[in-house]
């Protein structure tokens, strides 16, 4: 891999030339110093990357907790549409893919009966990435530790569209504590995507009647996709 830089840097530099271009212009005397070639890496490779810096975490106190393995995302690394739950739970955790229980058949059912996409055509992954014992609310110093990593994958991915799933990964995401009740339905900017926030499918499977505002929600969100 020589030449090819894992460093997350890169990004920046290759996102901001104009910047880059008009610092050095004022002295157009100078010759440009020739540095190693940074070939941007690919959003696969990219991704890869971020899931063997995470390696077989013991950063917090959850790999002592009973969590069988990390669970990191699955699905398009150059997704438009990407969903961001809360932690995985026993089925995930033993599968190591999110989303595959039942709140995650649920999940199935709103992004392929009701958005018309296939699941594989979206991301999806969660604020924390290994399963909290007894599906308990992730702590504050286990947040802290992984939300670097979610964040790692949304400037990879650089998604149109973020769906927060529950107060939890809305709250987190957008630094609030308002509740999911009054963020759904709004559009929020969010890392240079928009950002909705929606009541959680594990929410939807205990309140059903409630789906008819994730309905609305992803109407906003085919209309955001559609326009952007
Ligand atoms: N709930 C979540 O928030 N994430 C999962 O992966 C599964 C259930």
């Amino acid at each position: 891999m020589s030449g090819v830089s894992r460093d997350p840097a890169w990004r920046k530099r290759a996102e901001s030339p104009a910047e880059e271009s008009s610092a050095a212009a004022p002295d157009s005397s100078r010759t440009p110093v020739e540095g190693p070639m940074t070939i941007p890496l690919t959003p696969v490779d990219a991704l890869a990357a971020v899931r063997a810096d995470i390696g077989d975490c013991t950063r917090c106190k959850l790999h002592l907790l009973g969590r069988t393995q990390v669970v990191f995302g699955v699905g398009n690394p150059s997704a438009d549409l990407m969903f961001v739950g809360e932690a995985p739970g026993a089925d995930e955790d033993v599968q190591g893919i999110p989303f595959v229980g039942r709140a995650g058949q649920l999940l199935t059912d709103i992004i392929e009966k009701g958005l018309k996409m296939p699941r594989s055509e979206v991301y999806i992954a969660n604020v924390i990435k290994c399963r909290p014992p007894q599906n308990r609310n992730p702590e504050p110093d286990e947040i802290e530790t992984c939300e670097p990593f979610l964040f790692r994958q949304i400037d990879v991915i650089k998604p149109k569209v973020i769906v927060a799933l529950g107060k939890f990964g809305a709250q987190t995401l957008l630094r609030t504590l308002e509740p999911i009740s009054r963020l759904r339905g709004r559009v929020f900017e969010y890392r240079g995507s928009k950002l909705i926030p929606t009541f959680h499918p594990a929410y939807l499977l205990r309140n059903p009647s409630s789906k008819r505002e994730v309905w609305e929600d992803m109407k906003l969100v085919r209309k955001l996709l559609t326009d952007s």
